[in-house]
């Protein structure tokens, strides 16, 4: 998988600071496999992302700047999940060490794989990287 724009901080985060929501279509893991196999067959960059083992955000269509962060082995954001009026919300906040001016955002995405054939190289550089993702 080519890397996707990536997304860069305009400003500091303090360890642990929300950064922004990320939001999108909520959809059940058999849709979103359903979209793998159909509409996303051949695309490149995903943006889906696995709230819970039965539920996904789909931010394809429409999403907050949070589906251009790419992934990564070792990552300076982590995404956490909130539960907000009864409903789940996921939100990107800074890692441990914070974020500088100009860094790349970064989270791992924890690929779960519907199947061995969805795994894909992983180019994000980093000393721990595993070589290999999956989507989900
Ligand atoms: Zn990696």
């Amino acid at each position: 998988m080519d890397r996707g724009f990536g997304l860069r901080s305009k400003r500091l985060f303090k360890p642990d600071e929300l950064i922004l929501e990320y939001t999108g279509e909520i959809i059940t893991k058999d849709e979103c496999l359903a979209r793998i196999l159909t509409t996303y067959k051949s695309d490149k960059c995903s943006y889906l992302l696995s709230i819970d083992k039965s539920l996904f955000i789909d931010a394809t269509r429409r999403g907050s700047l949070a589906r251009f962060v790419n992934h990564s082995c070792e990552p300076n954001c982590r995404v956490e999940k909130w539960i907000v009026g009864g409903k789940p919300r996921m939100a990107l906040f800074a890692g441990d060490r914070g974020i500088r001016v100009m860094e790349e955002l970064t989270f791992n995405y924890r690929f779960e794989s519907f199947s061995q054939s969805n795994a894909e190289e992983c180019r994000c550089r980093s000393a721990s990287c595993r070589g290999l993702l999956r989507r989900n």
